[in-house]
């Protein structure tokens, strides 16, 4: 089970796994316009769709209300959080650093999965991002990376599929 939210410059996006017992909370956090919602739609909004409006409403809401919204409550709740910049957006990839820095500032202690996307890998033209610069950038970010097309759904199961992985293979390691 999954539900999707997206609809600001921060989202909220949950994604559901086999029970209720064991959902998992993934953020997708970016600039406004670097294809979210596109992304979190291919792997949802089906199910669920109340909690989806709820949360992209609550998302308007932080646009609004600068990043205090963000601080105090995205970058507490995930279980793991998706950093999304687009390739042809040199701005959006610089707004991912800063959101990194929140980031590790809002869940210091903790060690939680994210992973670094750049969006819109069929843009070949307009691209601004190389995709060495992404890859240098998740080194320093200490997390994964991968590059998107949202349009074409390219590497996007691999992107949710990491993700989970992630969650999982963090939450095993605890129990041990
Ligand atoms: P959000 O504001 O981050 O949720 O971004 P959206 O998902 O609303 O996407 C913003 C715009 O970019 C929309 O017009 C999308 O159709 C477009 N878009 C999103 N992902 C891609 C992609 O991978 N490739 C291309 N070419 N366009 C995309």
């Amino acid at each position: 089970r999954e539900s999707w939210a997206s609809d600001s410059s921060d989202s909220v996006i949950s994604s559901g796994s086999d029970s209720d017992s064991n959902l998992y909370k993934v953020i997708l956090l970016g600039e406004h316009g670097v294809g979210k919602t596109s992304l979190a739609r291919i792997f949802g909004g089906v199910e669920d769709c109340s909690d989806a409006e709820e949360a992209g409403e609550r998302g308007e809401w932080a646009a609004k209300d600068d990043s205090q919204w963000l601080q105090n409550h995205c970058m507490k709740m995930g279980d793991a959080y998706i950093i999304v910049y687009s390739v042809t957006d040199k701005v959006s990839f610089e707004k991912a650093s800063e959101l990194r820095i929140q980031l590790r500032r809002a869940r210091q202690t903790e060690d939680i999965p994210i992973i670094l996307v750049g969006n819109k890998s069929d843009l070949v033209r307009s691209r601004e991002v190389s995709v060495d610069e992404g890859r240098a950038c998740a080194v320093v970010f200490d997390c994964k990376f991968i590059e998107t097309s949202a349009a074409l759904h390219h590497n996007v199961k691999d992107l949710f599929e990491g993700i989970i992985r992630q969650i999982r293979l963090r939450k095993d390691s605890k129990e041990d």
